[in-house]
């Protein structure tokens, strides 16, 4: 039982609660969470270039936000993620898409070696470096070997696939304890970090606490973030495979009957057991909470709380816009809108807008100089050029070529105003689907002589791009199948940045009314294509017209701007951890 002590339980401390509060109030230090007892987030997804890892999409700018969040709300905060060692990034040779593969050195961005940690897996020791990069009151903390290869590397059922998600695990599980943290929280951003959750279980129930205790324990401490709409999608594991990987790293007998009586015809979804684990559950929109179709091992639906993915204003707002939004009180200093921010947002006239609009293109235009196009030509853009973008990931359900399905009706609308559209977004190791789409998108733009000069695609995708285009484009296109997106966070970028938005009602753009933005709606995909050319031109007209642009913008700002802020997000988790007594 003696373990149990450093497994602070604040759901029943009421005393500590109400520091708690008083003191995320103040923004400071809290003695519920401390240093020593952080939250502790974990993900086998980082996107945080800055720190040299590079994600694959959204879970990871996510991961990377709420860390940053949690610096700027003096949160203790410890992120556990692997560092890997080889990324790839997206080159075009002669109008083709390759693969190229880079490594990296975790020396070249501040982190310092820990000390060396063993798992077990097939019958063999791995060892994993624990290497840490500290902030004032958060750090990355990391596992990586020089074979540990590359994020989403193989399939998702494969054996180093496991491999991977244990060594974060058991391997995150063990750093924490060399530097002496006890987690106050387990999050686990989604299902593949499992193995953190059962490598505290273990540590609990092999330390002499009854074992039922330590799954109460542990249940009431770990929070489950789901991103995925559909569970059957999700990939399983065999027990041959939990018994070469697995298995070996339990101390516990009764943790090891726990999980194998959770097999099905020699099969586990790792949902079911996460499910199991985690008394707390949160889906990442309002929608996707209420539609993430999930059922517990009984077969009970099981339900999300819906925590809205924010952004880090601080990282992601152009630095001039961020002044303004603070000096006419927007926002307050840890980026959270503040009372009455709807009436300053008055002072945002059109003239106001043009004038950071400017700036943002400078910013893009710097991103642009070493990002030539599918032609290889750099761009550079002057204030009065229009331009649309599309930057996503380039996946089936967001729908990337949809604007090109007529490409006549495209070209008419862009070539009165002279204006440009841009697609950034990488296609998934593999994908050959949507490869093809992309090849054939590239062709059929090359083809046409308006569409060959003012569409432009940019490889490699990435924060930098996102970055540049949310600053300097007029317009973002984001208009995902309705009911595929959990939450999406590139048009969160977007709208604080005073681009237009046109996008489907999805994600977390439906957490707010569709009146809100520039809304593509239909009954079927033809007329949500006409609804979307629609858009285009009448936001082409917007921008040209000062009470139209003001209106807009200041719309979106008003409806989006208490869901787009990280600080809220982060505040969200923090009652649903903490829950204020009532
Ligand atoms: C913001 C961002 C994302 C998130 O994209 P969504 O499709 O909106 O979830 C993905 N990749 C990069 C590089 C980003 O900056």
């Amino acid at each position: 039982m003696e373990d149990a002590q450093y497994f602070y339980h604040p759901l029943e401390n009421i005393e500590d609660v109400e520091i708690f509060e008083e003191a995320v109030e103040r923004k400071k230090l809290t003695p519920a969470l401390s240093a020593e007892r952080p939250y502790t987030y974990w993900t086998l997804e980082l996107y945080d270039q800055e720190n040299g890892i590079r994600g694959g999409g959204g879970l990871g700018v996510l991961a990377a936000d709420t860390r940053r969040v949690a610096e700027q709300m003096g949160v203790p905060f410890t992120l556990v993620t692997p560092f890997y060692p080889s990324e790839t990034h997206q080159v075009i040779r002669d109008g083709k898409m390759y693969d190229d593969h880079v490594r990296v050195g975790y020396a070249n961005f501040g982190y310092r070696y820990v000390d060396t940690v063993n798992i077990k897996c097939a019958d063999t020791i791995c060892h994993l470096d624990v290497i840490e990069k500290v902030f004032e009151n958060t750090r990355i903390l990391c596992v990586t070997e020089p074979n540990f290869g590359e994020l989403y590397s193989g399939l998702s059922g494969s054996d180093h696939r496991l491999y991977q998600e244990v060594s974060l695990g058991f391997g995150g599980y063990q750093a924490l304890k060399l530097l002496g943290l006890k987690p106050a929280i387990i999050q686990l951003n989604e299902v593949a970090t499992f193995f953190a959750a059962l490598a505290r279980l273990d540590e609990l129930a092999s330390n002499g606490m009854d074992f039922y205790e330590a799954v109460v324990y542990t249940r009431k401490h770990t929070l489950y973030t789901n991103h995925t709409l559909v569970q059957a999608a999700e990939a399983e594991f065999s027990y041959d495979q939990f018994e070469r990987f697995v298995f070996p790293n339990l101390k516990s007998a009764a943790v090891r009957k726990w999980i194998s009586d959770k097999f099905t015809d020699g099969r586990l979804r790792l949902s079911s057991v996460t499910i199991e684990i985690a008394e707390l559950r949160s889906g990442v929109s309002k929608l996707h909470a209420r539609v993430a179709n999930y059922h517990d091992i009984a077969g009970n639906k099981v339900k999300f709380k819906a925590i809205t993915n924010g952004i880090d204003m601080e990282k992601w707002v152009m630095p001039d816009v961020m002044a303004f939004y603070r000096k006419s009180g927007v926002v307050d200093e840890i980026g959270l809108p503040s009372a009455g921010y709807e009436d300053q947002l008055e002072a945002l006239s059109a003239g106001k807008i043009r004038a950071l609009k400017s700036t943002g293109r400078q910013i893009l235009n710097q991103v642009l100089s070493t990002r030539p196009d599918q032609n290889g030509k750099i761009l550079q853009f002057k204030d009065d050029d229009f331009i649309f973008d599309f930057k996503r990931r380039f996946v089936n359900y967001k729908r990337p070529e949809l604007p090109f399905r007529n490409t006549a009706k495209l070209r008419e609308i862009l070539e009165p105003r002279g204006a440009h559209y841009i697609i950034a977004g990488r296609v998934h190791a593999g994908d050959s689907v949507m490869l093809k789409k992309l090849h054939d998108l590239l062709w059929a733009v090359s083809r046409d002589p308006y569409l060959k000069t003012h569409v432009h695609y940019l490889a490699d995708y990435d924060e930098r791009l996102a970055y540049g285009l949310s600053c300097g484009s007029n317009v973002a296109i984001n208009v995902p199948i309705v009911g595929l997106e959990a939450c999406g966070t590139s048009w969160m970028k977007d709208v604080t940045n005073l681009n237009l938005l046109i996008s489907t009602h999805d994600g977390g753009v439906a957490d707010v009314s569709a009146e809100n933005y520039l809304n593509v709606h239909g009954a079927n995909e033809s007329e949500e294509l006409s609804e979307l050319y629609h858009r285009m031109e009448e936001a082409i007209s917007a921008w040209d017209n000062d009470f139209d642009l003001e209106f807009l913008i200041r719309k979106q700002l008003v409806a989006f701007l208490p869901v787009i802020s990280g600080a809220r997000m982060l505040q969200d988790y923090l009652e649903y951890l903490f829950p204020p007594r009532t």
